[in-house]
């Protein structure tokens, strides 16, 4: 956008400024240049996060407009790329994140990456905010000899796999061997779990990719053990992913009682939600020897108190772990377990897009204080107008609700900030310039939505994601 385009947008949105909310008093009591020049804030990230905090800013603050810039072609980060296909209800996000984007204060710009199209100052000088919010797109290590063999893999890439992430379909897991051994017991390592016991006419109708659908009718997987460092009353899933993996046909959930020694003297001591999955637990357990196998052809093996500690070929070694104060200690007990595929989940880190920002590599998050970036680690002095939203700014913990908290607060402080003119916001600003590049519009994503909606449809699947950069960009009209 050139200078006089800009300054009719400008106008523009002084006009919509005028006719949405502001009362006529108001516009009079301040200068024209004040109230004319919207406030320009970029968003870096197209999940949850970022679409949440925009649709904060746009109800707060009717002065302002939105841009926000997203690597992929595509929009909605882990809820696309993350969030599993028999999940369709966690999707309806979607539906809120489409109202905020049809905001005539907001632009969506796909195929834009920070750190590699775009720098951080570069969005500095053109908005008077920036907020990240670009996940956390790494996986934790294990940190053991062995890990980097092609039979050990992230349930971070597997995920991306099934889900359609560009680039992911190059992973072909090897599912030709009767055990997958998960090394983690969060809800991401249940979903892996289910993707990977699921009768496939259960896959079918749900938008996993034809490649990894044909994979999995294929896949001779038999028993997937999701081993954890610690005990049944520290378990990470969720009782509805556990529920769901007790429910599945032909599949045993079997347990190891000997892990739940004691267990039932502390049921009285635990909160609620606690309670009612350890008592689910211990039914399923109790109920383990009087079940009928019947068809049953596949099993889930929950095992706890096992420290991940080798990868020798086709076993990984664990260390029999003892609990103290919570965390688990190695005893010098080992056991071998059958690992065919080993999937590493155990928890995804942030990425430094930029070398402008303040970023903790250790702890693989943006350095901040309540969602203000810190431009020094020593001074905790904060970097005006630079804000981190989502996983990047708090470690990728929580679920989408929990993100979208997080993304009203930091949203509410940069409406403080403004308030209290804690950074400029009078300058005139243009805003990211998209003539000229190969950027997918909000009109360019709804393209590839009605194209993967419609090519599902003839397969009776809610989509048929386009993995391909190239196929998306010439879909969208790039
Ligand atoms: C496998 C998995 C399953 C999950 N399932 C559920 C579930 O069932 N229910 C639930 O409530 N929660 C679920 N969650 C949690 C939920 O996905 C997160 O809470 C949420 O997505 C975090 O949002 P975010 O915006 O911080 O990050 P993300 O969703 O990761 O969004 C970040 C966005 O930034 C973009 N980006 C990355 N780098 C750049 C760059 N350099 N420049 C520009 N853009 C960039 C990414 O492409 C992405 O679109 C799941 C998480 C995972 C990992």
């Amino acid at each position: 956008m050139n200078y006089t385009r800009n300054l009719r947008y400008c106008r523009r949105q002084f006009i919509n400024v005028y006719n949405n909310s502001f009362s006529t008093s108001v516009i009079k009591s301040q200068s024209v240049q004040q109230v004319a020049q919207p406030k320009r804030i970029c968003i870096v990230g197209a999940g949850p996060a970022g679409f949440y905090a925009a649709q904060y800013l746009l109800k707060q603050l009717s002065d302002c407009s939105v841009d926000i810039v997203e690597k992929l072609p595509v929009p909605f980060g882990l809820v696309r790329f993350g969030v599993a296909p028999d999940h369709p209800e966690v999707k309806n996000v979607i539906n809120t994140f489409t109202k905020t984007a049809e905001n005539p204060r907001l632009r969506f710009f796909g195929n834009v990456t920070l750190g590699t199209y775009v720098t951080l100052q570069e969005l500095r000088e053109r908005y008077h905010a920036v907020l990240l919010t670009y996940g956390a797109d790494q996986d934790r290590e294990l940190e053991l000899h062995n890990e980097q063999q092609a039979h050990v893999i992230s349930a971070r890439k597997f995920v991306a796999w099934y889900n359609g992430l560009p680039g992911a379909e190059q992973l072909q897991p090897d599912l030709s061997g009767r055990d997958v051994t998960i090394v983690g017991q969060g809800n991401v390592a249940v979903d892996v779990a289910r993707m990977l016991l699921s009768p496939i006419d259960n896959l079918k109708v749900t938008d996993t990719t034809e490649y990894a659908l044909e994979a999995l009718a294929n896949s001779k997987v038999e028993r997937v053990h999701l081993v954890g460092r610690r005990g049944p009353l520290q378990a990470a899933f969720t009782i509805k992913e556990l529920r769901e993996m007790l429910k599945l046909p032909q599949v045993e959930t079997r347990w190891r009682a000997e892990d739940f020694t004691g267990v039932d003297a502390q049921l009285d001591k635990l909160q609620r939600p606690r309670k009612r999955l350890t008592e689910l637990m211990l039914k399923s357990l109790g109920e383990q020897s009087s079940r009928q196998s019947g068809d049953v052809s596949k099993q889930f093996l929950p095992i706890f108190l096992r420290a991940p500690k080798a990868i020798v070929e086709r076993e990984m070694e664990f260390a029999i772990t003892e609990l103290q104060e919570n965390s688990a200690v190695a005893t010098s007990a080992t056991e071998k377990l059958p690992a065919d595929l080993i999937l590493r989940s155990i928890g995804y880190k942030s990425s430094c897009a930029d070398a402008g920002i303040n970023f903790d590599a250790r702890r693989g998050q943006v350095c901040n204080e309540q969602g203000r970036v810190l431009q020094d680690k020593e001074t905790k002095q904060t970097a005006p107008g630079l804000y981190v939203a989502g996983w990047l700014g708090t470690g990728p913990t929580g679920v989408i609700l929990t993100t979208m908290n997080g993304a009203f607060a930091v949203a509410k402080t940069i409406c403080n900030d403004i308030a209290a003119n804690a950074f400029d916001t009078t300058s005139l600003k243009p805003g990211f310039d998209p003539s000229n590049k190969p950027i997918v519009t909000w009109e360019g994503w709804q393209r590839i939505d009605k194209h993967e909606t419609e090519a599902g449809k003839a397969k009776g699947k809610p989509r048929e994601k386009i993995v391909s950069i190239p196929e998306m960009l010439r879909i969208a009209g790039v």
